[in-house]
């Protein structure tokens, strides 16, 4: 009984306020049910080419399929699902039916377009993680070209020896890697020497209060620059209004992503997309 139990227990027990760590444990508890069901749904965003406006490929974003919430999206379980130990079963659901829906497409005769995966730094710091990526290709029978992993700077700042390896495994392997949220974190520049990297994606916040905000139109001219400097590509996130495109295609940024373009889309509404494509 709440009355016998000690101080700190009566959190859990006062009434309407059966809080935080009693609502905590109901999702942890309904978040190991979903893994074990795999009751996630991934959506797909298309990433377009600044100039001339194509599709270029997709970037695949998880969604659980709550029982009482309906879907939720990974802002509101990523965090606990990594403190709990269960974000590599996630993942490794995501890696495997973002695999399977892009063999599915390539099999249906539509046009072959690379989808880009997340990646946890949790995913990414471990050891085999090259090789689980590879095994998911080989037994999904997709070439390693149509997969794309997004990791965020922060992911890259650590263990500076075993990042490398990583990193040179996926070059091998074929995986492009995109740094994800790019200029938010805690970093130094040096990385993008240092390390194989394909791609920069502009977090969203720079490009939020363009064109108006005159710091933010410095920095993602910056960052643009910076890409092109590396021979990176170059992608814009949140792009939400033409005027922000227009300003992109000044830049020469190379791809855009956001509302303003499409949102993430069911799989079924991604597919329209590819039977849009010419050839
Ligand atoms: P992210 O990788 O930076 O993905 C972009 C997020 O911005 C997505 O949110 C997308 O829906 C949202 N977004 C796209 N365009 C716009 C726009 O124009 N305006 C605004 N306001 N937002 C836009 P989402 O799907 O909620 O994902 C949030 C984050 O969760 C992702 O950020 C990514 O870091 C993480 N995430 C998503 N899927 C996975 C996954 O499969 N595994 C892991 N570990 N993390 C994931
Ligand atoms: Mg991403
Ligand atoms: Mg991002
Ligand atoms: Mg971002």
């Amino acid at each position: 009984h709440a009355k016998d139990s000690g101080r700190g227990m009566h959190v859990f027990y006062a009434p309407g306020m059966e809080g935080q760590p009693a609502a905590l444990l109901r999702q942890e508890h309904l978040l190991r049910e979903a893994v074990l069901r795999q009751s996630f749904v991934l959506h797909y965003q298309p990433q377009v080419k600044v100039e001339g406006g194509q599709l270029h490929g997709f970037e695949a974003l998880v969604r659980w399929q709550h029982p009482g919430q309906g879907l939720v999206g990974p802002d509101e379980f990523v965090a606990l699902a990594e403190s709990r130990g269960l974000i590599t079963p996630i993942g490794r659901w995501v890696l495997r039916e973002a695999c399977r829906q892009l063999k599915a497409w390539h099999d249906a005769g539509l046009p072959r377009v690379p989808v880009a995966v997340n990646l946890s730094a949790i995913e990414f710091r471990q050891r085999d993680v090259v090789a689980d990526i590879a095994r998911v290709l080989h037994e999904c029978d997709l070439p390693a070209q149509y997969l794309e992993v997004e990791i965020t700077e922060s992911a890259l700042m650590q263990q500076v020896e075993q990042t490398r390896e990583t990193l040179d495994g996926l070059q091998a392997l074929g995986v492009a890697v995109a740094v994800d949220d790019f200029g938010t974190g805690y970093s130094s520049l040096a990385y993008l020497k240092r390390y194989p990297l394909n791609k920069i994606k502009v977090d969203r916040s720079f490009v939020a209060d363009t064109p108006g905000d005159s710091d933010d139109v410095a920095i993602v001219t910056a960052v643009v620059q910076l890409a092109r400097s590396l021979q990176l590509q170059s992608v814009a996130e949140g792009v939400e209004t033409p005027e922000q495109l227009a300003l992109l295609r000044r830049l020469g940024c190379d791809l855009a992503q956001g509302y303003g373009i499409a949102r993430p889309m069911d799989a079924t509404q991604a597919e329209q997309w590819l039977r849009a494509l010419p050839g």
